[in-house]
């Protein structure tokens, strides 16, 4: 039939990288799940969202910015730099702007990484990194987390040795979607122990919530000390509630990389509402203090109840919690999304007794734990 001869036809068309990824696992949004249980109120602890939602001054900005919506946005996104460089304080040029944190390690992947090259992840991890190395043809080392689901840095050590052309080291601080962090010690251990021309790659997708906790390795003075080329990455996505806007940064060693990015680049990947909003939140420090003052008193809630049901909860400096349910993870799941909770759970081998928890408000929270106790306890 002509379907399946075109289908045929597509398949001998694609790279042989790309037919054999998984696509990103986006899940439901909250509205898709809303509108399929009318009658149920809806939470969302699935995507690692902030709880506020957007701060005021945020949603001031963004009036402006539809305001001038006919007009194209700044492909250089200077006044947003310029505001990160004061806060930073970094240099201008050596900060980049993506269409969430994500578009820049696409971007990297694209500049950076062709068939063949090694790249090292952590195992459990944000799936976007091995699935952008592997669409570029690497071979991916995948580098488990310990037994007690801590970065093992004698097991990385390990692995970096085996891997003299390793060309990235790409790893999220704090883990997602473990939650938990390398100290200073650790990270400095396993960049000095990287080959001098490896491409270092942090992603620190949930740094804002880490950043008070003293053991949290301050990568832009351990990268700084050392001699690799590097990307350190953040986003306006989690801590700064702007998830839906879609825009992250990234800081490098040097601004030849940024060059290099702006090859591979849609010219204009970050909008005007995204570019002013950010910009926004960034003058607001209010709002990120309140939403790190909720994510960690809350966090230290959910962790004490859930060790009363008796659960492993691995660390976490994020603003999730990674929880062993002692079952299967999309069963639990499941059960939690008919209690009108949204959970991520983990199907990767090793891990599917596994479910990350978006910490929430309180009230969501409670909610959160008083389902899951009764699925747990229910039979
Ligand atoms: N890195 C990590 C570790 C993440 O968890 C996420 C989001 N889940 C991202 C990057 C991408 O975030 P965004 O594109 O929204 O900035």
């Amino acid at each position: 039939n002509t379907k399946l001869t075109e289908t045929l036809k597509i398949n001998a068309l694609v790279r042989p990288e790309v037919a054999g990824l998984p696509a990103y696992g986006a899940g439901q949004t909250l509205s898709q799940a809303q509108m399929a249980r009318p009658s149920v109120d809806m939470v969302n602890l699935s995507v690692n969202e902030n709880p506020f939602g957007i701060s005021d001054r945020a949603k001031q900005a963004l009036e402006q910015a539809f305001a001038d919506a006919a007009c194209y946005p700044d492909s250089q996104c200077l006044e947003l730099r310029e505001v990160l460089a004061e806060q930073l304080p970094f240099e201008l040029e050596r900060i980049v702007v993506g269409n969430g944190s994500e578009d820049i390690l696409s971007m990297l992947c694209k500049a950076f990484i062709k068939p063949g090259d090694q790249v090292m992840v952590a195992k459990p991890t944000f799936s976007l990194h091995p699935i952008y190395a592997n669409m570029m043809g690497a071979e991916v080392i995948a580098v488990p987390m310990s037994a007690d689901m801590h970065y093992d840095v004698e097991d990385w050590l390990r692995h970096i040795r085996q891997a003299p052309e390793l060309k990235v080291l790409m790893l999220a601080n704090p883990s997602n979607p473990v939650g938990c962090t390398l100290d200073h010690q650790g990270l400095t251990a396993c960049i000095a122990a990287c080959p001098l021309d490896t491409l270092i790659v942090i992603d620190e997708a949930y740094f804002e919530f880490a950043q008070q906790d003293e053991t949290f390795a301050d990568s832009l003075a351990i990268l700084g000390a050392q001699s690799h080329p590097w990307i350190v990455l953040r986003t306006f996505s989690k801590a700064y509630g702007l998830a839906g806007l879609r825009v992250g940064y990234g800081l490098v060693s040097d601004s030849s990389i940024i060059d290099y990015l702006d090859r591979v680049r849609t010219p204009y990947n970050v909008n005007r509402a995204a570019q002013s909003a950010a910009i926004a939140v960034l003058k607001d420090p209010g709002y990120l203090q309140k939403t790190c003052a909720l994510v960690s008193e809350q966090a230290l809630w959910v962790r004490a109840e859930l060790k009363s049901l008796g659960l492993f909860v691995a660390p976490s400096q994020a603003n999730f919690l990674f929880i062993d349910c002692g079952r299967d993870a999309c069963q639990v799941a499941g059960q939690l999304l008919e209690a009108g909770i949204m959970v991520k759970p983990w199907r990767e081998p090793g891990y599917e007794h596994y479910i990350r928890m978006t910490i929430g408000l309180e009230q969501q929270n409670k909610r959160f734990v008083r389902a899951l106790a009764q699925i747990l306890q229910g039979d």
